[in-house]
């Protein structure tokens, strides 16, 4: 399913997770070469992300939100 980017916040290994529409969070690693997300480094990227869909595998599972 896909959600649209809304937010973002940093986990306890300073990885960033992007939180979708639907209320699931999906990291947005930028981990070269296997996955090159440049923009996640600087708040200008990020903020430019706001909006993007990404494919939600917790929605297609069902799964519960991850922000309550
Ligand atoms: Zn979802």
């Amino acid at each position: 399913m896909n959600r649209a980017i809304i937010a973002y916040h940093q986990d306890e290994f300073n990885d960033w997770v992007a939180e979708l529409q639907c209320g699931h969070h999906q990291h947005v690693r930028h981990n070269p070469p296997w996955v090159s997300r440049p923009w996640v480094i600087s708040e200008a990227g990020r903020r430019s992300k706001i909006g993007m869909v990404l494919a939600c595998k917790k929605c297609d599972e069902g799964a519960p939100r991850d922000n309550i």
